[in-house]
């Protein structure tokens, strides 16, 4: 038998938008591809048809889009029906399903009920003893049934990537619900029926899934199938350990890109990295990020997302960038003066575009120049170099002013900053200097205002 070719799934459900915790599964996924040569398949689980909404799996896909995770191939749950129902038929004919007609409130009760004895929350399996009779009755009530999956009571064990060994008591675990009383079949079945069907290899997910796949390990094996490999991402918390989801509003993709404007490499590079034993860098290069991924390089500790650090990757990436990487977005920022001299010189000094703008108006007006002390500033203009300016004009001057005027320290660069800028703040003076240049360097330290608006 010639092995399978690997094949994941991302599989999000289009009742929201991506965010860092659902899309950091997305990252793994298509590292994971491209590292073992496989498939990546994006499929949506949009079996819930009341909170599937259309604006979501566009958007969706609109991120991952942007983020360069692109996908090879592409399925919906909602077109998958007929697959459904007729794995659904062979479940109950081959007696894995049974039909239970306890009300939401019935249920809640017996949950509150084992709970207040110290016992797990296991559904009893009080439906498997239904009389024929008993069932019409409940029909004629107008009550439907839903559908659970009858567990083996067999031990259910596998080697996890990131988890290792897992072993489940089948006993210990509640018969999941897989059809809704209006008939619709939920998630766990439609992602069993879809893992078989797409030939998925691996199944990579967050560790709230880990239970899931005790029972769908089960389900496999009901329908005829090996389960896939699985790997189980622990989930992560926010810096001060607590749920993500809390903030998650303000992490989604959507407003990194479009409010923050981050680089997609800073989130890849960051989503990648954590929760690993590699240290988190700003990685430029795609294929890099696959040559070092592994499922062993996976802690089972709780990573902390912190937002902090995905931005100084990010200020990293912007430093590094070259001038026709850069361009378009200055250009959509409206900063289309800045040429590619500008850009070199500011760039490391920069933590967003909005910095190239104020770097700009500093070098190139407006500018009120702020003078102190007039004798001191004239004093300063004269001593400016003449020839050409290069990036050690600002010592050779300042060394020039400290001797001639005996001033040192603040009391030096203080009135110089306030002339050149009109601020007590702001971009490094000796890259600044050689951007505003001899002839505006000099009028400002005059006090001459000829470029303010
Ligand atoms: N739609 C499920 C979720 O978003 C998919 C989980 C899985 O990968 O099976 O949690």
């Amino acid at each position: 038998m010639t092995p399978q070719k690997p094949k994941i799934r991302f599989a999000p459900s289009p009742t929201g938008k991506l965010h860092v915790g659902n899309v950091r599964t997305a990252v793994i996924v298509w590292l994971a591809v491209k590292k073992l040569g496989g498939t990546f398949l994006l499929r949506l689980d949009d079996t819930d048809v009341e909170r599937s909404k259309e604006e979501y799996a566009e958007a969706i896909q609109r991120d991952l889009t942007w983020l360069g995770l692109e996908w090879d191939e592409f399925a919906r749950q909602r077109d998958r029906q007929d697959r459904y129902d007729a794995c659904i038929q062979k479940l109950k004919d081959d007696g894995r399903l049974y039909a239970c007609y306890e009300t939401p409130e019935e249920l809640a009760l017996k949950r509150k009920s084992l709970l207040s004895r110290g016992l797990p929350p296991i559904y009893d399996r009080a439906a498997l003893e239904l009389s024929d009779e008993q069932k019409a009755k409940y029909e004629a009530e107008g009550r439907s049934p839903h559908w659970r999956f009858l567990l083996n009571y067999d031990p259910i064990e596998w080697d996890d990537l990131i988890r290792g060994p897992v072993k489940f008591e089948g006993k210990d675990l509640a018969d999941p619900v897989l059809i809704r009383e209006d008939g619709t079949p939920l998630y766990h079945l439609c992602s069993v029926i879809d893992d078989i069907d797409f030939d998925i290899t691996h199944i990579i997910r967050g560790e709230d899934h880990v239970t899931n796949t005790a029972t769908h390990i089960q389900m496999f094996e009901a329908l005829g199938a090996k389960p896939p490999l699985c790997a189980h991402l622990s989930l992560i918390s926010d810096a001060a350990g607590g749920k993500l989801s809390k903030r998650i509003g303000s992490l989604g993709i959507e407003t990194l890109r479009e409010e923050k404007k981050l680089n997609p490499m800073a989130i890849l590079s960051y989503l990648a990295l954590l929760g690993t034993s590699m240290p988190i860098e700003a990685v430029r290069d795609r294929q890099k990020l696959i040559d070092t991924f592994d499922f062993s390089n996976f802690s089972r500790s709780t990573p902390k997302f912190d937002e902090e650090e995905l931005y100084r990757l990010n200020t990293k990436l912007l430093q590094e960038t070259a001038f026709e990487e850069i361009k378009p977005h200055l250009q959509q920022a409206n900063l289309e003066q800045v040429d590619e001299a500008f850009w070199l010189a500011v760039r490391s000094n920069i933590e967003n575009l909005e910095d190239v703008r104020e770097w700009w108006r500093v070098a190139h007006g407006p500018v009120t120049p702020e003078i102190e002390d007039a004798d001191f500033a004239k004093a300063a203009a004269a001593l400016l170099p003449s020839g050409d300016w290069d990036e050690n004009t600002w010592n050779v001057w300042i060394n020039d002013v400290k001797e001639q005027t005996g001033r040192k320290g603040k009391q030096l660069f203080m009135p110089i900053r306030k002339a050149l800028t009109g601020m007590e703040h702001g971009p490094e003076l000796p890259v600044l200097l050689s951007l505003i240049g001899r002839a505006e360097a000099e009028s400002r330290l005059k006090g001459q205002t000829k470029n303010a608006a």
